[in-house]
């Protein structure tokens, strides 16, 4: 459908458009659970079911979103053996506020889970000392770039707020990549520092010659020479695609190739 533009998202906090009241992302049993607090590990505390009032486009592609974390956890997890997604944490949804939140449009997510095997938590894990969770972190903001075209993180922050959540919003489409945008190419600097072992990457959102190298060779080690990301939305989620099965699998750039 299209939402206004940032300009005009950022206009108003008055809150806008149609929306509808749900408990549950992609199956009614996959159900939403909103954070009320922090743990003493930092974790978050989602103690019950709630619902959220969002846009019926955002609940759609939230939903997608979750049943391709289902996906991804049943044939991609880091130990071999499948899991099932279970539920969702948020902090938010429709909030009367400038930007695509008050139109229902955004989402604030906390964690994902897969059962008590696999989860992240996304007030802790972008910043693990473990590759293994820093990678699935990488993994869950491939899949969300896939059905949003805006995706804030730890990494791509510009507020200081996305330390302990993502934020996704429809104001941008899952269209193709494009190196003029934070949330892009966050994802292939994350993606060379963590899954092809370029340490030295910076993960600052700005194109430059370091993060073309790390492109270059996430794109050699991908097989992808022939699939440019930027070229069409098919494209960029074929790179996601990749990006999300390296993540969520713990496995080093190559292990996955794009035929
Ligand atoms: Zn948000």
């Amino acid at each position: 459908m299209g939402f206004p533009g940032s300009a005009e998202a950022f206009a108003s906090s008055k809150c806008a458009m149609d929306d509808i009241t749900r408990d549950w992302l992609g199956r009614t049993e996959w159900k939403m659970r909103y954070r009320t607090a922090f743990n003493s590990g930092g974790y978050g505390v989602h103690p019950s079911v709630s619902s959220f009032r969002m846009h019926p486009e955002a609940h759609d592609y939230g939903g997608r979103l979750i049943e391709a974390l289902h996906d991804l956890g049943r044939n991609h997890s880091a130990t071999g053996e499948p899991v099932s997604y279970t539920w969702t944490g948020l902090a938010g949804a429709k909030v009367c506020k400038t930007g695509y939140h008050r139109y229902g449009a955004a989402l604030d997510f906390t964690k994902f889970a897969w059962g008590s095997e696999a989860l992240v938590d996304l007030a802790v894990h972008g910043e693990s000392d473990s590759l293994r969770m820093r990678r699935r972190y990488l993994a869950v903001v491939a899949v969300c770039r896939k059905f949003f075209g805006t995706v804030l993180h730890v990494h791509n922050d510009p507020d200081g707020s996305h330390w302990h959540h993502i934020h996704v919003d429809r104001g941008r489409e899952g269209v193709a990549l494009d190196w003029d945008f934070g949330t892009d190419v966050t994802i292939v600097q994350w993606a060379a520092r963590d899954l092809a072992g370029m340490t030295e990457m910076v993960i600052d959102g700005i194109w430059g010659p370091q993060t073309r190298s790390g492109y270059e060779l996430l794109r050699d080690r991908f097989g992808a020479r022939s699939v440019d990301p930027t070229a069409a939305a098919d494209d960029g989620h074929a790179w996601m695609d990749l990006i999300a099965r390296h993540g969520m699998a713990d496995g080093d750039a190559g292990e996955f190739t794009i035929d």
